[in-house]
């Protein structure tokens, strides 16, 4: 009950967690102490140092109804609506994919090619949150970040974001891929698209149940979105311009085959934390590309 001590919520609910949802014991134990920090506004110094502090009553039932959430799999990130990414934090809702610490990758391979002065131009695509966007913009101030997205209540989140940290070198625009961006072109293009296969077993479990399928799923082999990325991408692209897409743990073979057979150069795989081939790029060789669909100079060597 409302009695009950910060320690004692924690090692109780902590076990109930790692059953209802099979968490390891960190993990679950993590996840009591963020909802406690929510509820009672302090950080987790605070709450570790203070073990014998108890909830007040509103505390208490908001806690509880937090609990209850989490206990059914709602994601920790969208009960407290804030993830961190990069070093910031951002709000995520239910309208935007959860960031991943596994997409870090692809914020740091594109700040390795953007120079420190500009200018420069970044377009990403399917922004969600505005996670990768804003946080290549908060590391090169100087630069001109487009970030767009289909979904208007995810651009609204990345709108808040930006707002939120200060961050005014990005410009979130409505777009369904390239469809907004026509004669636009970039430096640089970046994209987590969606690229789980639909059907996938993955799909139904963990945080992913509660994600947007429209920022999860693409076509029967996970690559539909990242087919058309690397084709059109192209006609946005200057030359010497580079694409840079993080994909599935199992994708980056036939990723780095599309963008060959798109025309790209200099195609590589890059490895996340895990070990995985997690983020794969090319770069548009000088001679420029003038067709709008991209479908010009798709003769490679291999
Ligand atoms: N990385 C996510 C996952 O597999 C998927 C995100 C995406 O499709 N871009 O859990």
């Amino acid at each position: 009950m409302s009695s009950s001590s910060v320690q004692a919520l924690l090692i109780c609910h902590g076990k109930q967690l790692q059953n209802a949802l099979g968490l390891d014991s960190d993990r679950a134990r993590i996840d009591v102490q963020c909802l406690l920090q929510s509820v009672m506004q302090v950080d987790r110094a605070h709450l570790l140092a203070h073990p014998e502090r108890s909830l007040d009553e509103d505390q208490h039932s908001r806690y509880t109804d937090l609990l209850e959430r989490r206990l059914r799999g709602e994601p920790i990130a969208y009960l407290l609506g804030l993830r961190e990414f990069y070093g910031l934090s951002f709000k995520v809702t239910p309208a935007t994919l959860i960031p991943r610490p596994e997409t870090e990758l692809l914020v740091e391979l594109a700040l390795q090619g953007i120079p420190p002065d500009g200018p420069f131009r970044v377009l990403d695509l399917g922004t969600g949150s505005g996670a990768i966007a804003l946080s290549i913009a908060s590391v090169r101030p100087a630069i001109e970040v487009v970030a767009v997205d289909v979904s208007k209540d995810a651009l609204e989140v990345a709108r808040e974001n930006s707002k939120r940290l200060n961050i005014s070198n990005v410009k979130l625009m409505q777009s369904d891929w390239f469809s907004g961006l026509i004669g636009e072109r970039f430096d640089l293009i970046v994209a987590n698209p969606p690229y789980v296969a639909v059907g996938d077993i993955h799909l139904s479990q963990g945080d992913l149940r509660f994600e947007p399928s429209t920022a999860l799923t693409s076509g029967t082999d996970g690559l539909e979105d990242i087919r058309h990325i690397s084709a059109h991408a192209k006609a946005h692209l200057n030359p010497g311009g580079w694409l840079l897409l993080e994909h599935g743990y199992d994708q980056a073979e036939r990723v780095r085959e599309l963008l060959n057979q798109a025309g790209y150069s200099g195609i590589f795989s890059a490895h996340d934390l895990s070990g995985i081939e997690r983020t794969s790029g090319g770069i548009l060789k000088m001679r420029s590309v003038n067709s709008e669909n991209g479908e010009g100079n798709t003769k490679s060597g291999s």
